[in-house]
């Protein structure tokens, strides 16, 4: 739990602390959250006026008090805004309307066409949000911005993403400025695994306090990292490449130039074309959901590719707990869900029996708790964290 400052010059800094208790525990008085984060009660009392004022709190219920007196009871008020997130993935363009409370009000997904033009896909992601604003019926102001989760390389400060996969002569395309000027709404840039790790910590609270890394199978191996409850993006934004971690350093040559890559090795892609390619059936198992339907219909083949896969994901998983001395891994992906208990189960006992530092604790490794939807969700979840969490880049803002 983060802890206010009762010092000058910090207004906006608290304000988000009181929100972001607020909003992890279900109904919680001004005395408590006092307690919980360390400021005055009497600016607590302040902030939360304000907050009510804004309609982003409400109060709910009242508890009786250990002196007597009842205490009101102050929830997050969920529907007063919402956000949009985008899962830019050259397969499926997935967007969802959320609102603070991270439930998802409306959906709508798009298929941009193999070998498409930036302006097209561009296109077909402003129809997509369009759509999906049409369905939840909101009004543009209740509306606070857009968020995009794109895989690969981005520009953070840019907003561009730089060379997608699967989409060739791309280079540098200014995704966010593109979006922003079509839909007129504010829009934020993100990589895909950041996003989705953004997602799981807000949808998942307190479970999902403290550090974690959220590793993303999709069309790539991306890793998303939250430390000490602040999301860490390295210096360009790109940080997490798990999927460019060496296991076998005279290994298979990787689309990035190194040799032996995890990704060389268990993206949907290399998996199909170790079993066996172009000469597969016409319609046979190329992504993770086909990978676990065929697993789920008894194929040995793809039984054991999916095993070594998982071996493979826990020989880079153990390098990454070693580095970041994490106690818990998040599995999950587009389409992973029949495989993400089997994966985890493996990176578990694997990490648990090679890290350094398994005397002195056992990490834990789960599936994600948002599923599906989860870097569309987290994409969104950029958009409300940037508007009403706290985070240290707000509490130097307000330092004259
Ligand atoms: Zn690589």
């Amino acid at each position: 739990m983060r802890r206010g400052s009762n010092g000058p010059r910090v207004g906006s800094y608290n304000r988000k602390v009181v929100l972001d208790a607020v909003r992890e525990v279900e109904g919680v008085s001004r005395v408590e959250l006092a307690k919980r984060t360390g400021l005055t009660p009497q600016t607590v009392s302040n902030i939360v006026r304000r907050l009510i004022d804004e309609d982003l709190v409400v109060e709910s219920g009242q508890v009786q008090g250990l002196m007597g007196k009842p205490r009101t009871l102050l929830r997050i008020n969920e529907a007063a805004y919402h956000a949009v997130g985008v899962h830019f993935d050259p397969h499926e363009v997935t967007c969802v309307v959320v609102d603070l409370g991270g439930r998802v009000v409306a959906r709508a997904t798009r298929t941009p066409r193999p070998g498409s033009r930036p302006s097209s896909v561009v296109t077909l992601l402003v129809k997509a949000v369009e759509s999906a604003l049409g369905r939840a019926g909101l009004a543009p102001e209740s509306v606070v911005g857009v968020g995009i989760a794109s895989p690969g390389a981005i520009d953070a400060v840019g907003g561009e993403v730089i060379g997608p996969p699967n989409l060739p002569g791309w280079g540098r395309v200014p995704l966010r400025d593109n979006v922003a000027a079509r839909l007129g709404l504010p829009v934020t840039l993100d990589n895909d695994a950041t996003a989705a790790a953004m997602g799981e910590r807000w949808v998942g609270g307190a479970s999902r306090s403290g550090s974690f890394a959220y590793i993303y199978l999709g069309t790539g191996v991306g890793c998303g990292l939250i430390l000490s409850d602040q999301v860490f993006r390295g210096s360009s934004g790109n940080a997490g490449e798990l999927g460019h971690v060496s296991i076998d350093v005279r290994g298979r040559l990787c689309h990035c130039g190194n040799r032996g890559c995890l990704e060389a090795y268990i993206s949907p892609a290399a998996i199909r074309a170790d079993l066996g390619g172009d000469d597969l059936p016409p319609g046979g198992p190329q992504d993770w959901s086909e990978f676990a339907r065929a697993v789920a219909a008894g194929d040995p083949r793809v039984t054991r590719a999916m095993d070594q896969a998982a071996s493979r994901l826990a020989d880079a998983t153990v390098s990454l707990v070693n580095l970041l001395d994490l106690p818990r891994i998040v599995i999950g992906g587009r389409g992973l869900q029949g495989l993400a208990v089997s994966f985890s189960a493996t990176v578990q006992a694997r990490v648990n029996a090679h890290a350094m530092a398994r005397g002195a604790r056992l990490v834990e490794v789960t599936p994600t708790i948002v599923g599906e939807n989860a870097a569309a969700i987290g994409a969104a979840s950029l958009v409300l964290h940037s508007s009403y969490s706290p985070h240290l880049a707000a509490l130097l803002a307000d330092v004259p």
